[in-house]
Parts: structure tokens; C-alpha cells; sequence
């Protein structure tokens, strides 16, 4: 099945989400494609706190009220711009009230493929359906551009993983694990 609109937003984390809200104010029709929150919800580890302060972590909306605060007020939720250290799982419900209120629908499909023809893009979906779209925006997260030593990358899987290739690190419980690299991701796994 082929259908069209005028824009595609491609991924639903905040990115795409603010984006759908600007669209929606500026009137053109659009879709949101992925799942809501989803490397947020799926690739992080649990109770993992978010290194933003709260007065830098809202999702944009081109209307007053959808801030980290105002969703802190409606939760009763005590609010610090500084210092509040918003655990993940808080985010995502945040993430997913901003999509509720502002955004709608979402259509829960992967982009497979995508290709331009005749001045329009055409993506093939997981779900076996085509959609045709004037424009494409894409907010795809960093999760897809992952990055192995090249020493490494030849290792198959288990054997070496990419840290955005999982979010619960249960998996390692009783595991002689090597980590490489010292970001935020593996300071916060070795806590
Ligand atoms: C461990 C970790 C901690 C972080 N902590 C912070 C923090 O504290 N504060 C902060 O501001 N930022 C933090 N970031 C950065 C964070 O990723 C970005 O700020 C924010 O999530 C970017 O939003 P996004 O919408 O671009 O990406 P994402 O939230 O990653 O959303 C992109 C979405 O696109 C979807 N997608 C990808 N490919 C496709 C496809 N082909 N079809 C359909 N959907 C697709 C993905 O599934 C994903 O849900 C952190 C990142 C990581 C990895």
C-alpha cells in the first residue's frame, strides 16, 4: 500500500517530537514515524539520571506549558532547574506527555529504505508499506552511528557489543567484561 503526505518525520525521540509540535503550528500535514521514546525507553540503562539539568532538558514546543517544569507542577513533583537529576524512566513519561498533548499519532514503523523519484522521497516501511513525501526530516538519534575500534570490529556478536546496542546491563551480571572507551555511558554501567 502506497500512501503520501506533504513531510515525514523519521524517529520520535524529543528531536522528532518537537519538530511534529513546530509543524503542527505552522499547518503542514505531516507524519511521525518510530516508536515514541524508544532509545530513551529501550537503550539506556534502568534509573540511569540524566546528565542535563532539568532547565535544559525540555522538549521545544512552539506553545508555553510543555516544559520539564510544567510537567513536574502536573506530577507533583518538587522542581529545581539545577540539580534535580531527572532519572530516565521520569524523561520518558515526559517525553511520551509531550506526544500525547501535542503530537498524536504516531505510526510505530521502521524506515527500511528510502529513495528520491520524480522531485518526492519514497520510503519502504517495515511494515511492508510505502509512504510518499515531499520533504523527509530526520531525527534518528545517535544510536544507529555507533562505533567500534577497528581493531574490534571484526569480533562478532557477544563477543563484542556496542554499548547502544543494549540498555539494561544485567546481561554482564557475573561477566569478565572489558570496557573500552570512558564516556558517561560506561562511568554510569560501573556504578
Ligand atoms: C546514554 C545516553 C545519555 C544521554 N543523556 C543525555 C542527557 O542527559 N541530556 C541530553 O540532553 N541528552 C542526552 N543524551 C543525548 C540524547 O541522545 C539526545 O539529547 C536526544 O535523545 C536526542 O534526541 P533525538 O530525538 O535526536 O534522538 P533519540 O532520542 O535517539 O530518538 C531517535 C529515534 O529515532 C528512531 N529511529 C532511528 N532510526 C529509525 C528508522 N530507520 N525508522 C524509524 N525510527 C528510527 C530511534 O529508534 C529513536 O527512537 C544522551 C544519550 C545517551 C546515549
Amino acid at each position: 500500500m502506497i500512501s503520501s503526505t506533504d513531510t515525514v518525520i523519521v524517529g520520535a525521540g524529543p528531536y522528532g517530537l518537537s519538530t511534529s509540535a513546530y509543524l503542527t503550528e505552522a499547518g503542514v500535514p505531516h507524519q511521525v514515524l518510530g516508536l515514541p521514546m524508544h532509545a530513551w525507553k529501550n537503550f539506556t540503562p534502568p534509573g540511569m539520571l540524566l546528565r542535563s539539568e532539568a532547565f535544559a532538558s525540555n522538549l521545544y514546543a512552539p506553545w508555553g506549558g510543555y516544559t520539564v517544569e510544567d510537567w513536574c507542577r502536573r506530577n507533583h513533583i518538587e522542581y529545581k532547574p539545577v540539580g534535580l537529576h531527572l532519572p530516565v524512566e521520569m524523561f520518558v513519561d515526559y517525553g511520551q506527555w509531550f506526544q500525547s498533548e501535542l503530537v498524536g499519532h504516531i505510526r510505530p514503523v521502521e524506515v527500511a529504505d528510502m529513495c528520491r523519484k520524480d522531485g518526492y522521497f519514497r520510503l519502504g516501511l517495515s511494515d511492508g508499506s510505502s509512504l510518499v513525501a515531499r520533504r523527509v526530516v530526520l531525527s534518528l538519534g545517535l544510536k544507529s552511528f555507533g562505533q567500534a575500534p577497528s581493531a574490534l570490529r571484526s569480533v562478532p556478536k557477544p563477543y563484542v557489543l556496542h554499548s547502544g546496542d543494549f540498555g539494561n546491563p544485567m546481561w554482564s551480571k557475573g561477566k569478565e567484561i572489558i570496557i573500552v572507551g570512558g564516556g558517561s555511558r560506561r562511568s554510569g554501567w560501573l556504578r
